[in-house]
């Protein structure tokens, strides 16, 4: 894995936020993420290149379950017209991921929220593929830190060998966060959310770190582990690349946007 170029498609995805391309004609990918805590929709045109892309806060899967179904479908739609009409084309192929193990249980919810709003699913990935198609790590760990649960993914030769998934994540942090401060779940998060509160309510959630360096720690066991890539929401929390690495003494590294990697993995994959 090279980080500087994970972090060069990120960038340029972000860009294509900002400004989004016309299509020119080419043929458009849509990788479509249904978060706990965000809806990402990523455009990449045939040739690889970011086009555009769009997401918004939304509360309608909760551990990689619909829990809103025609909340989440509402929202994909809406972003679908609006990048619509930002590059001047329609878009017809999407992708999806979907927690490993999870395959027949919501794999077709999450499909169904795609088609609903127009896309012809190409694909439905697990996220740790999924995220691996961007980082092409070829031997390591790849930590998902979301909002319910943490998903670690054993890689070796570039194939995800052993997926885990436990609860423990951002979620957590928010309830430990509504306790310490005494304010209730959504202004917590509101808290946690902003960068510059950051340095003063880690040492309030470390308990829930060190869990889930536990998590990390008990996955790994076996494996030859040289190196861990953090991705995932709740992976934003400045500082916790370190603090992993310190811990356990495994290479840790952080691409600049660790929430971008699942829905731009689906995009490059199709
Ligand atoms: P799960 O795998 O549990 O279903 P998910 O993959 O849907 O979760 P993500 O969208 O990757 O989850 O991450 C959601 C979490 O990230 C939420 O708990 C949210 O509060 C947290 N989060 C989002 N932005 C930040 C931030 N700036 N700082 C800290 N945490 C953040």
């Amino acid at each position: 894995m090279n980080l500087e170029n994970v972090n060069k498609v990120i960038k340029d995805f972000e860009k294509s936020i900002e400004n989004p391309k016309k299509s020119k004609g080419k043929k458009l990918y849509t990788g479509v993420d249904l978060g706990t805590a965000f809806i990402v929709l990523c455009v990449f045109d045939e040739d690889k290149k970011p086009i555009a892309g769009a997401y918004e806060f939304a509360q309608v899967v909760r551990d990689g379950m619909v829990v809103d179904y025609i909340g989440a479908c509402d929202i994909v739609r809406k972003l679908k017209s609006k990048l619509e009409e930002e590059i001047g084309d329609e878009l017809i192929y999407a992708g999806c991921a979907i927690p490993p193990g999870t395959e027949n249980i919501d794999g077709g919810a999450v499909k169904n929220v795609v088609e609903s709003a127009g896309f012809i699913t190409e694909k439905v990935l697990d996220e740790p593929s999924a995220a691996n198609t961007l980082l092409k790590l070829d031997n390591g760990a790849v930590v998902d830190i979301g909002g319910g649960t943490t998903g670690i993914s054993i890689i070796k030769d570039n194939k995800v060998i052993k997926v885990l998934d436990e609860a423990s994540g951002g979620t957590h942090f928010s309830l430990v966060l509504s306790g310490a401060y005494k304010v209730d779940f959504d202004k917590a998060e509101e808290i946690k959310r902003d960068f510059n509160k950051h340095q003063e309510i880690f040492p309030v959630v470390r308990a829930v770190i060190d869990k889930i360096i536990s998590i990390i720690d008990n996955a790994c066991m076996g494996y030859d582990i040289d190196q861990i890539v953090l991705v995932g929401g709740t992976a934003l929390l400045t500082g916790m690349e370190e603090y992993i690495e310190k811990k356990l003494g495994i290479r840790t590294l952080k691409p600049s946007n660790p929430m971008f990697v699942t829905p731009i993995g689906i995009a490059l994959s199709l």
